[in-house]
């Protein structure tokens, strides 16, 4: 039986690893769950799932969930310390780590100090604080094993291989709802056309950082760390119809992909049952008569300039990935909310980053620092603005 921790269960990701333990009940126990405040499907998931702790981190809603649940033998946490509470629950072996955003840090490295294993989906963990996470694994021999559908067909593909005759890899994108575009139609896009995926059906914050291609940025960043790799054996590759995952070229000339739907219930299923293959429930298998063409071309960096900074960020390294990704963390956020344009994030990304000094080998709190000034930089200029 495995025991399984999900932070962020209401989520795109937290949903649909719900929905595997659903089709593998007498495989999987969900133990603890994680959201920020939607109590109406978190209570939902308790009567299902049955774990044992759950919090909420907004604390008045945790309140009202508690007084919902009084029927069950349940205990409802709150905040930060909730969170960490159920990252390390005893009887749990892996913590499936889908919140958004940097909030994930802390709660992941408490799981590995806790002897958890990782299924990694929150890549704006290992972005910023990819120095202090892979060390502690190799410290505390846990199996971080990738969410992430491009991470995950390059782990695939990296099953057997020797590691010394890795050329490089292929991380596919898909282009996202903007490819083609031109830098000044993207000015007036609103956060509705941003919020239309073609593919992959998915939780905002990744949605809109697609439409930028800055998830293909943090991707990289992600694969460098996951992988042992340098940024420059790591080259983008859009394929709009996301078929194939992800792909490792060889010494020799060889690549190896992974192919499979849009469907991150595979990637997830993959994780929690590693080095397993479990048959499929969900989903539907590849039909290539009917998909007919695979394409592929080069990402347009100016256009999406997103993409090219995050490259930068993660050349230049140390703090600097961390102010990328807090700064867009801040921007997409008032994007959506309608507060600023789509070609604002980058360019308020752009000045973040201008504005900013490394810090070579930040600390956890170093990197929460300076996450809280670039928020406090960028709001400023925002306000100013208006
Ligand atoms: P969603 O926005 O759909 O879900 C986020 C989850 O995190 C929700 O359960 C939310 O709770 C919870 N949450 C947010 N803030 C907090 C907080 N402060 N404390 C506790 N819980 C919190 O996101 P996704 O599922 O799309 O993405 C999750 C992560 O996985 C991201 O890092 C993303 O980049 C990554 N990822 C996602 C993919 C996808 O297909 N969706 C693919 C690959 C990676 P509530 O519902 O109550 O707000
Ligand atoms: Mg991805």
């Amino acid at each position: 039986m495995k025991k399984i921790a999900i932070l962020g269960s209401t989520g795109s990701i937290g949903v649909q690893t719900l929905e595997i333990a659903r089709e593998y009940k007498d495989d999987i126990e969900i133990t603890a769950l994680v959201a920020h405040s939607n109590i109406e499907l978190l209570e939902q998931q308790i009567r299902e799932f049955r774990p044992s702790l759950v919090s909420v981190y907004d604390e008045d809603k945790a309140k009202l969930l508690r007084d919902k649940v009084r029927d069950l033998p349940v205990r409802v946490e709150t905040g930060m310390e909730g969170t960490i509470a159920c990252a390390t629950e005893a009887s749990t072996d892996t913590v499936v780590t889908a919140m958004v955003g940097m909030i994930g840090i802390l709660p992941t490295i408490e799981a590995i100090k806790a002897g958890k294993n990782i299924a990694l989906a929150n890549k704006e963990t290992l972005v910023t604080a990819g120095h202090i996470i892979m060390p502690l694994c190799k410290e505390k021999n846990i199996e971080l094993l990738p969410v992430d559908s491009e991470h995950s067909a390059i782990f695939q593909s990296l099953q057997g291989e020797n590691r010394k005759s890795l050329q490089k890899i292929l991380l596919t994108a898909s282009g996202g709802p903007f490819r083609g575009f031109t830098k000044s139609s993207l000015e007036a896009v609103k956060a509705e056309d941003a919020l239309k995926h073609p593919n992959w059906a998915m939780g905002k914050k990744i949605t809109i950082d697609s439409a930028t291609m800055i998830n293909k940025a943090l991707e990289v960043m992600e694969a460098a760390w996951l992988f042992d790799l340098e940024l420059d054996q790591i080259e983008v590759l859009v394929h709009p119809q996301s078929i194939i995952h992800s792909m490792v070229e060889y010494v020799d000339g060889s690549v190896i992909a992974q192919l499979g739907l849009p469907d991150m219930r595979l990637p997830i299923q993959y994780a929690l049952f590693y080095p397993d293959r479990m048959n499929m429930k969900l989903g539907e298998r590849v039909d290539f008569a009917r998909i007919k063409q695979l394409t592929f071309e080069e990402p347009d960096m100016d256009t999406f300039y997103g993409l090219k900074l995050g490259l930068k960020a993660g050349g230049l390294g140390g703090s600097m990935p961390t102010v990328f990704n807090a700064a867009n963390e801040w921007t997409v956020a008032r994007f959506i909310e309608g507060r600023i344009g789509f070609m604002d994030i980058p360019r308020l990304i752009e000045k973040a980053m201008d504005n900013h000094q490394i810090i070579p080998n930040p600390s956890l709190d170093e990197i929460l620092n300076i996450e809280q000034k670039t928020y406090d930089f960028i709001e400023g200029i925002i306000e100013s603005a208006n």
